[in-house]
């Protein structure tokens, strides 16, 4: 496995490997089961797969956790390796950014919704960087987690409208046995607090039984999924279509359940899609 650690590294790996297809993974690291679907997913459908591990500045606002977003480098690359990975690209932010440097900006309407309304300027720093990467590692093909839907869809969208050749590959959420679905941030929880965060499964697995059961009113399903999440302090909880548009009137496919809420001082997100 190589370690990519500066983009001329990268470059020269790329040049040196005739791949017919490569696949691309892109993380903050502190890898978890989550992640390594996704590893799997590239593995068995390319014939490189190149992994990113880069915590990136631009999509932390300034009261977020940047400084302190957890880093396991030895035992990424550890498990990487195993899973026999070829590359693994860990990026500087000082070749990543120039100073007045080009920003991707989606569209407002979808990306200052939810977790954006929450987290102004979070897509803004997300695009950025993974156009930057995509342009860097030049893959056929991409892997995300449905775990973060509306960056996937962003994501999606940003290849259409920019003509990119790389297919986005949806993977999806890895859980715990318990429900919780697996999280970096999951190591900041104390035990109490990770029982409290299963809230939010809970209340996505009752909403998905609800619909089930030909419940279709949204407003009704997002009160008893907030009884669920009380006395959390939540950021929304919200029923889409695929476009990301809100729900009245829920229909049996194309529907996800998005929750994001407070667990102590710990911000989680997770979803549900029918
Ligand atoms: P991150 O390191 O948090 O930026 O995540 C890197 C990729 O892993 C993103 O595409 C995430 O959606 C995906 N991911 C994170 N957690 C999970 C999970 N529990 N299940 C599936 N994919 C995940």
């Amino acid at each position: 496995m190589k370690i990519l650690y500066t983009i001329n590294e990268l470059k020269t790996y790329k040049k040196s490997i005739k791949t017919q297809t490569l696949g691309f993974v892109p993380t903050m690291g502190a890898l978890h089961e989550g992640h390594l679907s996704l590893i799997k997913k590239s593995k068995s459908e390319n014939e490189k797969t190149i992994v990113s591990i880069y915590v990136n500045p631009t999509q932390f606002l300034e009261n977020e956790d940047f400084s302190k977003y957890p880093k396991k480098i030895e035992a990424d690359l550890k498990l990487c390796e195993l899973l026999g990975v070829d590359g693994v690209f860990l990026p500087d932010t000082k070749e990543m950014y120039f100073e007045n440097d080009t920003k991707i900006l989606p569209p407002l309407n979808k990306s200052y919704i939810l977790e954006g309304f929450n987290r102004p300027k979070h897509f803004d720093g997300v695009l950025s960087v993974v156009l930057k990467l995509f342009n860097l590692v030049k893959p056929d093909n991409a892997y995300f987690g449905k775990k973060d839907a509306q960056q996937l869809y962003l994501i999606k969208n940003m290849v259409k409208n920019l003509f990119l050749d790389i297919k986005i590959n949806p993977c999806e959420i890895i859980r715990d046995k318990d429900g919780l679905a697996l999280s970096s941030r999951n190591v900041y929880l104390s035990s109490d607090e990770r029982q409290n965060a299963l809230k939010l499964s809970s209340s996505l697995f009752f909403a998905a039984k609800e619909i089930m059961r030909e419940n279709f009113d949204a407003n009704n399903i997002k009160e008893k999924m907030q009884e669920i999440l009380n006395p959390l302090q939540i950021g929304y909880v919200e029923i889409v279509n695929l476009e990301f548009e809100k729900l009245e009137k829920i229909e049996l496919k194309n529907t996800i359940i998005l929750v994001a809420a407070y667990v102590g001082s710990t911000r989680l997100i997770d979803n549900i899609w029918i």
